[in-house]
């Protein structure tokens, strides 16, 4: 079973993709009360049409989904237009100490969506009794899934011919891969001029906030929905993806105990190996700038 906590947009929705591509039964449970039962009612009355091969309900016990399979954390407020992710640290931090205490099933996996990613993810391995290798947030695969889709845009190719590749902080310093990008196997230098390139990758850097912008009451979530559906289903069916998650690092690129995107093999028991690509030095150094900025946005906040 997939407990989902936090039934808003990202939770609801990530419900109604894992039900569409019929992973596994899913459970919705949310601090409002009637929230995930109303939403799951409503999903489940359209399963006649949708035909859905596992089921959706909602609870409010939230003992029914802390021990599930995999846990999706997507509770927490949502940015602002204007706003920077990391502003929302402090309203966010004490619910996911709270839910990282709570989840004491050593079995369970833990995909983390609220926000500011990485030092949420940072703190929820510090604070949890399970293994890191269980805990994975969502950052590089949404923004390399934004950056496939504006390549492909631009080119007016078929999306699944576009491969991209994003480390770093889900932050406007993310670090996307040049050398990775390509269209079907090739070179996005093939394709694209300089200066597409680098507009191109502004726009995957801003892509959140202009979400924020144009929406103006909600931060995105269909995308980051999708992707949590695809990483809940890489572990769930253990196919053997190689995508880009925030993990706890132990070492790579010189970086211990922060969280930071980098690809990853999945399994069902979560993170299998971590695979480094190749950086220059100037992103090894933005690596390095980013962890020591979630050290300081967690040290800044323990005093204030
Ligand atoms: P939302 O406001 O639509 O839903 C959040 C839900 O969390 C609400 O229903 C609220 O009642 C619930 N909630 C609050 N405290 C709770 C608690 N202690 N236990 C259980 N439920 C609780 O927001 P959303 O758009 O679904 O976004 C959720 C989080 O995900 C936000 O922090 C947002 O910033 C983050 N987010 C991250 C990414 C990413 O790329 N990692 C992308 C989109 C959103």
């Amino acid at each position: 079973m997939i407990g989902i906590i936090g039934s808003g947009n990202v939770g609801a929705n990530t419900a109604f993709f894992l039900a569409e591509k019929g992973v596994d039964h899913v459970t919705l449970y949310d601090v409002q009360e009637g929230l995930a039962k109303g939403k799951a009612l409503d999903m489940m009355e359209a399963a006649p049409i949708r035909g859905y091969r596992t089921t959706i309900r909602g609870t409010d016990n939230p003992d029914e989904v802390l021990d599930a399979d995999i846990v999706i954390l997507t509770a927490g407020s949502v940015r602002k237009p204007g706003m920077k992710r990391d502003a929302l640290y402090q309203e966010n931090r004490q619910i996911i100490e709270g839910y990282a205490r709570k989840i004491t099933n050593m079995d369970t996996k833990v995909i983390i969506v609220s926000e500011p990613l990485d030092v949420m993810t940072t703190i929820f391995a510090e604070k949890s009794i399970l293994p890191s290798s269980q805990i994975l947030g969502l950052g590089g695969l949404l923004d390399a899934t934004r950056l496939r889709f504006l390549i492909a845009d631009e080119l007016k190719v078929s999306m699944e011919n576009v491969a991209a590749q994003v480390v770093g902080r889900h932050t406007d310093d993310m670090i996307l891969l040049r050398d990775y990008c390509c269209v079907s196997g090739m070179s996005i230098d093939n394709f694209l001029s300089e200066e597409k390139i680098k507009e191109l990758f502004e726009q995957t850097r801003q892509a959140g906030a202009l979400i924020v912008e144009m929406a103006g009451r909600a931060s995105a979530y269909y995308g980051p929905s999708a992707v949590a559906a695809e990483l809940a289903e890489a572990i769930t069916l253990d196919t053997g993806r190689v995508l880009s998650v925030s993990q706890v690092l132990n070492g790579q690129f010189g970086i211990e105990k922060v969280a930071l995107s980098l690809p990853a093999l999945i399994g069902r028991n979560g993170i299998k190996q971590v695979v480094e690509p190749t950086l220059t030095s100037g992103e090894i150094e933005t690596l390095k700038q980013s962890a020591r900025l979630i050290t300081q946005t967690i040290e800044e906040a323990s005093h204030a």
